[in-house]
């Protein structure tokens, strides 16, 4: 019998600026100065290098500029311009870059396999004076839904997804987020998959970790109470949505028989692998993928390699440049004796 695939994508990150106008009280991204961009010339250097270690998928995550700023244009134009590169590099970009304007988004999805925005909650709760998002204006509940409909209007595949322990009601506002994620999907059907991803506090911030580089990565941790949240959500989530949307969960941020617990309770997707560095939580270390591998064999799963859209979504690509990569990737990996299938 076919064991059931979990899949995962082979990904490397490209940060166009770690400056960003939230003030988010759990970020261990952003930077604080001036706005500064990535350059051209270290673009093209980690395409390349990417591309030499047969990366498939470029995830873009940024730091965002306020709508308003004299700056955005420059900053979205550095965004297009990392899509349009790795396009050229054959690699498939998914773009994570905070609300967008429809016109913002419409370009984007040229250049993109697929494009993603977390929901982390609805809870207005968070907005409010001592809570984590009262100096992040992005993080507006409203504003969030209002994304997550463009994005269904405008027909681009979607990742979208909670963040956990920020100071959400664990049952209340977390069953209304993953309700609202159903919902917008029944409507607009474009909801490829959904990221668990639970905060972990103690994370240090970017200015602590700036050589993390030259440290030993962190064992994966999460406490008992936080790993049964994770669990319950899990399972909440897997009631909640079809099955055509794949619910994943971060395989750096936990151990072992935590991954495969969250599997066994119907997570099916661990997200980027093959990257260099998690730049959200660059301390915490991935598995290995043989311990990965082996670890799910045990209870009757196989990893396998997807691409940044997942296949009922090939049909979706707005140009002919991604439908072409998006065959040419989809073959290769099928051929591929080193590479699993396509789940
Ligand atoms: S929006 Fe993201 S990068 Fe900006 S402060 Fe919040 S968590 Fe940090």
């Amino acid at each position: 019998m076919a064991r059931a695939v979990v899949s995962y994508s082979v990904a490397h990150t490209v940060v166009p600026t770690y400056f960003c106008f939230n003030r988010c009280t759990y970020c261990t991204f952003r930077q604080d100065g001036a706005l500064a961009l990535i350059g051209a010339d270290a673009v093209a250097a980690e395409l390349r290098a990417a591309r030499a270690q047969d990366v498939c998928e470029i995830l873009v995550l940024s730091g965002e500029v306020h709508p308003r700023s004299a700056q955005r244009e420059s900053w979205f134009k550095t965004v297009l311009n990392v899509c349009d590169q790795a396009l050229k590099h054959g690699m498939l970009p998914h773009t994570n870059v905070g609300p967008l304007s429809w016109a913002e988004m419409d370009q984007l999805a040229h250049v993109n396999a697929s494009m993603g925005l977390m929901l982390e909650s609805t809870s207005p709760a968070l907005q409010l004076k001592g809570g984590p998002h009262f100096r992040a204006p992005s993080k507006d509940v409203a504003l969030r839904k209002q994304q997550l409909e463009q994005a269904g209007k405008l027909r681009v595949p979607f990742t979208t997804g909670l963040l956990l322990n920020i100071g959400e009601h664990r049952e209340r506002d977390t069953r209304d987020s993953l309700q609202y994620i159903a919902q917008v999907h029944r409507e607009y059907s474009h909801i490829q998959e959904i990221i668990l991803q639970p905060f972990q506090p103690g994370q240090s911030s970017r200015a602590e970790t700036s050589s993390a580089d030259q440290r030993s990565p962190m064992t994966p941790r999460m406490s008992e109470i936080d790993a049964e949240y994770l669990f319950e959500t899990v399972r909440l989530a897997r009631a909640l949505l079809p099955e055509s949307v794949a619910i994943q969960v971060p395989a750096n941020l936990m151990d072992l028989g935590q991954i495969v617990q969250c599997v066994e309770l119907g997570a099916s997707d661990l997200g980027g692998l093959g990257i260099v560095r998690d730049e959200v939580n660059p301390l915490y270390a991935f598995p290995s993928m043989s311990s990965l591998s082996n670890a799910l064999a045990v209870r009757g799963f196989q990893l396998g390699m997807r691409l940044p859209v997942h296949k009922s979504f090939y049909s979706w690509c707005r140009s002919a440049r991604v439908s072409e990569l998006v065959r040419e990737w989809h073959e290769r990996i099928q051929q591929s004796a080193t590479l699993l299938h396509v789940p």
